[in-house]
């Protein structure tokens, strides 16, 4: 196989949608997971497979380390060792202020949003270190550098993506793996639907929401960039200056 795959999780909606299509544009191989929207997932593969033929799609619950070992096999058997890529993007909000959080709601977001980070990023670091060749790139937030009141739980599991990528930066740099991670401000995606827009848009810098391409677009610059690693990419219009 003379392409290179790329695994992108949470891949079917919104910014893992525009990251899976940018990356087929490009001429990758996309295999990307979703959760449960199957018909979402179909629709955004047939878009996927208009540039990039040989891309998939493949049901995955990335809290689940069982679901991720199969699925680490499942995409293994499909296109052998030639997976160049993983970028850790599906994550869940469940915001409540701290004196009314459910500790069911703390843990389902710590549980897909850093474990499944963890998950994904131990299964497929074994095919990367076999290759002596890998780009991760995870997807963390503005709330996990900043902090943001409601998003007790969401801003610890997207700081720990920070520090989770900051370890295996350090830990793989000697075999020719890199990892780092994009923080995007507020992205107009089902996540933010429900928000106040011009009052958001009243506090960004920049003046309006990103689109999922402007983070896409970083995302791609990271799997193509051999010397970096270990940095957190703000693509926030400048929310966090
Ligand atoms: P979204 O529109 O809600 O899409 C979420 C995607 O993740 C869907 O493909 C969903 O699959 C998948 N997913 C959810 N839970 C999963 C699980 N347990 N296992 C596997 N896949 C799962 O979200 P988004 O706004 O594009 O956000 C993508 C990433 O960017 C997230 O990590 C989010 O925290 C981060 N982010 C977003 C914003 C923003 O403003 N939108 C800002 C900063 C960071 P199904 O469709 O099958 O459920």
């Amino acid at each position: 196989m003379d392409k290179k795959v790329v695994v992108v999780t949470g891949g079917s909606r919104g910014i893992g949608k525009a990251i899976s299509l940018t990356l087929a544009k490009k001429g990758y191989i996309v295999a990307f997971l979703y959760q449960g929207n199957a018909t979402k997932a179909e629709e955004t593969l047939e878009e996927v497979r208009g540039y990039s033929p040989l891309s998939s799609s493949f049901k995955c619950n990335v809290s689940d380390e069982e679901d991720v070992k199969s699925v680490r096999k499942e995409i293994e058997q499909k296109y052998g060792k030639d997976i160049f890529a993983l970028v850790n993007n599906a994550g869940i909000t469940r915001d409540a202020l701290i004196p009314m959080m459910r500790s069911e709601d703390w843990k389902n977001v710590l549980d897909v949003n850093l474990s499944g980070t963890f998950y994904m990023i131990r299964e497929f670091s074994r095919i990367f270190l076999k290759n002596k060749e890998g780009r991760i790139v995870n997807i963390s937030s503005v709330s996990g550098v900043l902090g943001n009141p409601g998003q007790a739980n969401y801003s610890a599991s997207k700081a720990g993506i920070i520090g989770l990528t900051k370890t295996v930066a350090r830990e793989f740099a000697k075999k020719g793996i890199t990892a780092n991670c994009v923080a995007p401000g507020f992205v107009e995606t089902d996540m933010t639907k429900d928000l106040d827009r011009s009052a958001i848009e009243n506090i960004i810098p920049l003046q309006r929401l990103a689109k999922p391409e402007d983070i896409a677009d970083a995302v791609l610059f990271l799997i193509e960039a051999p010397y970096i690693t270990g940095i957190v990419l703000p693509v926030d219009g400048g929310l966090a200056i």
